[in-house]
């Protein structure tokens, strides 16, 4: 039973499943429109929930500056940087090893290449930052100053939507068995299980 990551490989596994985004350009489009389509609803659901949460925010008369968009676009910048540093710190967690971040045209990605991690850990490194930038900012949406509740409900939604691959990713790790190991380089996914 594996239960800690390797660099080696172990005796009698073999790969397979592979998730290839750079291979799979196709997917990988296909994953920011459903980003778009995940955060565009999630957006206006989150808004409403902080709306019925605070009812004081209706009070509020939402002044819509030129300094908005300059705001949103650097809030993404923010969110892609901490949505990756996220699963970099938990690749670092389970490998104790430095992992790799890089962008492409479609997509961020941080990976740790040289690792077979059991899929239980990847699971978790999967979902980190969707969960966590996720309860963080339910929690910010409540406490934060009115003027900042649609900024950070703008972060959550764009970090849901954001976070399709992974999604896509937990969903392939169901079918796996318990025993199985990941290797994340970034663009690819694959898993190697033991017959
Ligand atoms: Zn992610």
């Amino acid at each position: 039973m594996m239960n800690i990551s390797t660099r080696t490989l172990p005796e009698g596994y073999a790969q397979t499943v592979e998730i290839d985004l750079k291979k799979n350009k196709r997917l990988a489009i296909t994953l920011n429109v459903a980003a778009l389509v995940i955060a565009v609803p999630g957006f206006f659901l989150l808004a409403s929930f902080a709306a019925s949460a605070r009812p004081e925010l209706m009070n509020s008369s939402g002044t819509v500056s030129v300094g908005v968009l300059a705001i949103l676009m650097g809030l993404m910048v923010i969110l892609f940087t901490l949505h990756e540093a996220v699963h970099g710190f938990l690749f670092w967690v389970f490998t104790r090893s430095r992992p790799v971040f890089a962008m492409r045209l479609f997509y961020a990605y941080a990976g740790a290449p040289a690792w077979y991690i059991p899929v239980r850990q990847y699971a978790i490194v999967t979902v980190g930052p969707l969960v966590i930038i996720g309860a963080v900012g339910l929690l910010l949406m409540l406490t934060v100053p009115e003027s900042w509740v649609l900024f950070i409900v703008f972060v959550v939604a764009m970090n849901t939507g954001g976070s399709a691959g992974d999604l896509l990713v937990l969903t392939r790790l169901f079918k796996l068995s318990a025993t199985s190991l990941a290797n994340d380089t970034g663009d690819v996914v694959s898993f190697y299980e033991n017959p």
